[in-house]
């Protein structure tokens, strides 16, 4: 069978190159004898393949040396708790926007530990945009404030960052880690699962100031402590090591593409081909704010439920997969991370062009 075009929101699509050499070197990597699942993360080799990811990481979003990459494990949804048990240093107080499901359950976790505060909301409308945030909102005492960069669910996204001043800004960057530029010393801990962007799930990306760590509160969990993994270069217990070998195969095509600024522009162009003909399309909407729409998850519905049914149907059929949109906001949901070629996209609108013929 060929391979589909897959729009899931993830686990989602992996660079078929990277998952070739994971192919080649199933087997047998390098002159080792054993796949690198089979092989001990203490060993030469594997810290030779930690290292040079991180190296990677590094070098694709230009890292500031005095940050922390962290490889940890537990999903983002393990940030959402490991977040404010260490961040919660001074006040023990932060500021939250809530601009979806993910950052309202980072709240929920955060509220167990410390006061926090909904700074803004976009819940009236179904999170369809990104609230006006300027620095007179934020709390100067506050211990962070917390946002989610790309909504994956909803499909919005910042297109600018919020002013916090001197709070440190944490960034939930699951669904958009990678996808476009951004300056990581504007940020005090960014965080993401990986099975959006970098690799296969398993594996959650921590890029931490070095100043915010050491501080976790008392009750803090070891394997919580940001302290613990990153004294221990992210190998205190066994790491997701299948995990990271995938995600250094996914960051070497990235780098081989021209980093980070070249897929932006991929990115760019993929979303508009979807977004120019959403604008045009009688039947076809779009469901969220122009201003704040998202480069990587794109949500639209047709008018009723029956169509949105028949089409996401008749898309699986072409082999364009995993089409259905989150219950929460229904009708359809193209995911189009990196690893999505323009083909996959142009496919898409083909198809939505020859459906919306059918069924006027
Ligand atoms: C997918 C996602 C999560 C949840 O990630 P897990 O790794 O499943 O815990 C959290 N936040 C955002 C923005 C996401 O897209």
């Amino acid at each position: 069978m060929d391979r589909v075009y897959n729009f899931s929101a993830g686990p989602s699509m992996l660079p078929e190159p990277a998952l070739r050499k994971a192919q080649q070197e199933m087997l047998c990597y390098g002159t080792s004898g054993m796949s690198v699942m089979e092989m001990s993360h203490r060993s030469g080799l594997f810290k030779e393949i930690i290292e040079e990811t991180e190296k990677l990481l590094r070098e694709l979003m230009d890292i500031p040396d005095n940050y922390k990459v962290l490889f940890l494990q537990g999903g983002a949804s393990s940030q959402f708790a490991m977040v404010p048990l260490n961040l919660l240093r001074k006040s023990k107080k932060a500021d939250y926007v809530i601009t979806g499901l993910w950052a309202k359950k980072a709240f929920k976790e955060a509220a167990r530990y410390g006061t926090v505060r909904v700074v803004a909301s976009s819940e009236d409308a179904t999170f369809n945009y990104i609230p006006e945030l300027d620095a007179s909102m934020f709390d100067p005492d506050a211990d962070y404030v917390h946002i989610t960069t790309n909504n994956t669910i909803y499909g919005t996204r910042y297109t600018t960052l919020p002013d916090t001043g001197d709070v440190p800004l944490v960034a939930d960057m699951s669904s958009n880690i990678l996808s476009q530029v951004y300056d990581v010393s504007k940020f005090g801990l960014i965080y993401a699962g990986a099975q959006k962007n970098m690799g296969p799930a398993g594996l959650t990306v921590v890029i931490i100031r070095e100043d915010l760590i050491g501080h976790a509160l008392d009750i803090t969990p070891t394997m919580f402590d940001y302290k613990v993994h990153a004294d221990a270069g992210s190998l205190y217990n066994t790491p997701p090591t299948y995990s990271i070998y995938m995600c250094k195969l996914v960051l070497e095509w990235l780098k081989e593409l021209g980093g980070v600024k070249a897929i932006e522009k991929i990115n760019i162009e993929k979303a508009q081909i979807l977004y120019d003909f959403l604008d045009e399309s009688s039947l076809f909407k779009g469901t969220v704010v122009k201003k704040d729409r998202s480069l990587m998850n794109i949500p639209f519905v047709c008018p009723t439920e029956e169509l949105n049914a028949k089409f996401i149907k008749e898309a699986a059929a072409k082999g364009l997969v995993n089409l259905k949109g989150h219950r929460t906001v229904g009708g359809m949901r193209a995911s189009i991370y990196n690893a999505m070629p323009v083909e996959g996209v142009q496919k898409l609108v083909e198809f939505m062009k020859q459906f919306e013929v059918e069924n006027k």
